[in-house]
């Protein structure tokens, strides 16, 4: 069945040598498809979708439905099976692993679920680690903003294991946005935190694009979390099937009920 939903609001076709203004990252009918023959299986189907710069996107659907397989393509993480996907103007798929994996230190942020701190690195040397390694000088007044606006200026001395878990991911967010990427990508950034501290990170991701610019695309289940994005798509099946605007966490657990098992609206 085709998808009864397009999303219109942006452009999904990059034009021009430096790709569309106001677009951090987008594909055009995105498929992804694991395996082959009768045993294949279609994670993503011609998927197309912009996040704009300066926006916080929430990735919502069911287990199963694409969410990671779609944030893991546009990372560069995973390859499409055909379609395209860019970051600015960049094709991914003409890069090599080499270019992929430059690409991705240079132009993407990560948070995760699991932390994924180093132990002996002090909280400073973990968000300026990738940086190092890389050779590239860190910017100290954006150090400045970034560490002070999740509030972590009194603790950067500290080794993980003397943080808590909501600090640790604090730490995890100044890691990412440390290198100001063109896009910062969350996968269930708060799943592992109690809701109070998980609001506190959602509070400083949210602040991260409202304060300092940065484009979020977050993938959750939860619909609290998604309540603190600019919108939230929805996907089902591998196919993108609904947009949200301004989500409130209310909305978007209604807009969830009307979804049946195989997610298409009742
Ligand atoms: P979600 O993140 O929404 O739970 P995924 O993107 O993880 O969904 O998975 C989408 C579909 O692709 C599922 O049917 C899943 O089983 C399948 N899938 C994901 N990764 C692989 C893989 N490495 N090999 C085979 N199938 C996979």
């Amino acid at each position: 069945m085709a998808p009864k939903f397009s999303p219109q609001r942006l452009p999904h076709t990059p034009d021009g040598p430096y790709g569309t203004p106001g677009i951090a990252a987008c594909t055009a009918d995105l498929s992804k498809v694991y395996g082959t023959g009768d045993t294949g299986v279609v994670a993503l189907d011609r998927v197309s979708i912009s996040f704009g710069e300066g926006e916080f996107t929430a990735i919502m659907g069911p287990s199963g439905s694409g969410k990671s397989t779609l944030m893991h393509c546009v990372a560069g993480l995973d390859s499409a099976s055909s379609g395209s996907v860019r970051i600015g103007s960049t094709e991914l798929s003409g890069l090599d692993d080499r270019q992929l994996t430059e690409l991705r230190r240079d132009r993407i942020g990560f948070i995760f679920q699991a932390f994924n701190l180093l132990p002996t690195l002090t909280a400073l040397e973990n968000i300026t680690l990738a940086m190092d390694i890389a050779g590239r000088k860190v910017d100290g007044a954006w150090l400045d903003r970034v560490v002070a606006m999740v509030g972590l200026s009194e603790r950067l001395g500290h080794r993980p294991a003397q943080l808590s878990g909501g600090q640790q991911q604090r730490v995890a967010i100044a890691r990412a946005l440390v290198s100001r990427p063109a896009i910062v990508f969350g996968d269930e950034p708060t799943g592992s935190l109690d809701s109070r501290a998980g609001a506190e990170v959602l509070g400083f991701l949210r602040d991260s694009v409202r304060e300092l610019g940065r484009t979020v695309v977050m993938v959750t289940h939860d619909p609290v979390a998604a309540g603190y994005a600019d919108r939230v798509v929805f996907l089902t099946d591998g196919r993108l099937v609904d947009e949200m605007i301004q989500p409130t966490a209310d909305r978007v657990l209604d807009r969830m009920k009307n979804f049946d098992v195989r997610g298409h609206t009742n």
